[in-house]
């Protein structure tokens, strides 16, 4: 039987109507959740998905500002910016959109965001208390993945699942909050030998890496859990993620499609992370 399709539109859909009930809930309280974007230089990629940010706002009612910068932006200068914003009550969560122009130290900028208003949730000390096991705001598409798997009904505990892909803002973060639901966890990398063998291995498979198609039928245990996190553009210009979805789909249980899986669930992340700093 082929996999059922984990539908992270609709998903994400019923997350965002749940956002916009909590933005009436805290006008009723006087708060009034304020999102802040920066985006520095021209990346095509960054404007569509900041574009996306902030129109999923303006669906949940709240307020969004969107920073532009031109490429040349010194660090300083967004340093400031920053310091602005995190002074400012008026917003709640602050977002740096990366890449950063490649003058600036990325991790310097994201480190100055104030970790109350840190709605990435990459702030040294938003990942020290996920580490510590007591998450406060939680990077968005490790979140947002977590919330597909639940939603497929597969309950991480006791399960192994295994991670491809060991970034700071996916792999690792999301490594973690497999691990705080109890499942058995291992993290692949670029250096890792014996791949297909361990990823025959997962009930629960997370493909995290930017390489198209990277993973087959033939790598999937009959009846897993495959998320595809991977974005990646074809010489053709279509989209692609990391996963043979076609072949995947044949063994697998539950395979989240590109586009329309992890993506969508990364914004409505976002919109939910955004709300928590404004409540406190
Ligand atoms: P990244 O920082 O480039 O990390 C990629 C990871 O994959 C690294 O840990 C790398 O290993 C590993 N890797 C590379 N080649 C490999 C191979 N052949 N076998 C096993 N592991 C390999 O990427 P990222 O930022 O985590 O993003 C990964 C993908 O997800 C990209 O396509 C990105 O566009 C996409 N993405 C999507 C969303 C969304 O909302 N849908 C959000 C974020 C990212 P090493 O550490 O050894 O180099």
């Amino acid at each position: 039987m082929a996999a059922r399709i984990l539908d992270g539109k609709a998903l994400a859909a019923q997350v965002l109507s749940g956002a916009k009930k909590e933005v009436e809930r805290l006008a009723q309280r006087g708060i009034a959740p304020g999102l802040a974007v920066i985006l520095a230089g021209e990346d095509p990629a960054s404007r569509v998905y900041v574009r996306n940010k902030v129109r999923a706002c303006g669906e949940t009612g709240i307020r969004s500002r969107l920073v532009e910068l031109p490429s040349a932006v010194t660090e300083e200068k967004l340093m400031s910016c920053v310091a602005e914003l995190n002074a400012d009550p008026a917003i709640h969560g602050i977002l740096v959109q990366l890449p950063l122009p490649k003058q600036v130290d990325a991790a310097r900028v994201l480190d100055a965001v104030s970790p109350a208003k840190d709605v990435d949730g990459f702030h040294p000390e938003n990942l020290g208390a996920l580490v510590a096991g007591t998450p406060r705001l939680v990077p968005c598409t490790p979140a947002g993945i977590m919330r597909l798997i639940e939603h497929a009904g597969v309950a991480p505990a006791g399960r192994r699942a295994v991670v491809i892909g060991r970034s700071t803002i996916v792999g690792k973060p999301l490594a973690l909050l497999l691990l705080q639901k109890d499942a058995t966890v291992t993290v692949c990398h670029s250096k890792t030998r014996d791949l297909e063998e361990i990823a025959r291995g997962a009930d629960i498979l997370i493909a995290a890496v930017g390489r198209p198609k990277l993973v087959t039928g033939k790598m999937v245990k009959p009846g897993a859990c495959v998320i595809d996190v991977g974005i990646n553009r074809l010489a053709d210009g279509s989209l692609a993620g990391d996963v043979d979805f076609e072949s995947v789909r044949a063994v697998a249980g539950w395979v989240t499609p590109v586009p329309g899986g992890v993506g969508p669930m990364t914004i409505a992340m976002l919109l939910e992370n955004c709300l928590r700093a404004a409540e406190r």
